[in-house]
């Protein structure tokens, strides 16, 4: 089996819809191995999301993403980085799959419920940002 790391996004908490996200994922197959409702400072998120950093949507990327409370996770699956993303569907919720997370969930490109780790290196890099050793089991 293997890992990956998600994260509720504010919309999804704001909107109320954390409890039927988690129900999908675990009724997906996935297990949590560590799980905490958090907000990440300007700081935390410029990190998180640093590889965007030229991109033109990131001061809005960042203005989200720490305007409130998130879900973050660690997730365990045989094949959970690829699994993960095909649950929670396209980036732009138009183009989710009817049934995914981002289908059911989304409000635009931007907000749209949740992430989702796009490679087990990434994985394993999200996931220790959020959590300590201790915190996963
Ligand atoms: P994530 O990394 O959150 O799982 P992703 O891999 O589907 O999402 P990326 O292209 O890596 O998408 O973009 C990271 C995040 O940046 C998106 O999930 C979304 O919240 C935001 N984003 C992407 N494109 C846009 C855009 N055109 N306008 C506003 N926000 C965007």
């Amino acid at each position: 089996t293997n890992r990956t790391f998600t994260m509720i996004k504010p919309d999804g908490v704001e909107n109320g819809h954390i409890g039927a996200i988690l129900e999908k994922i675990t009724a997906s197959g996935f297990r949590i191995v560590a799980m905490k409702l958090t907000q990440m400072t300007k700081a935390d998120a410029e990190a998180f999301y640093a590889v965007h950093n030229e991109r033109p949507f990131f001061g809005e990327l960042v203005e989200f993403m720490t305007r409130g409370p998130i879900v973050a996770a660690i997730l365990e699956k045989e094949n959970a980085v690829a699994d993960f993303r095909t649950l929670i569907g396209a980036t732009n919720p138009a183009d989710a799959a009817e049934g995914t997370i981002r289908a059911l969930y989304a409000t635009s490109v931007g907000e749209n419920a949740v992430h989702g780790s796009d490679s087990d290196e990434n994985a394993a890099i999200e996931g220790a940002f959020h959590f300590a050793g201790r915190e996963m089991f």
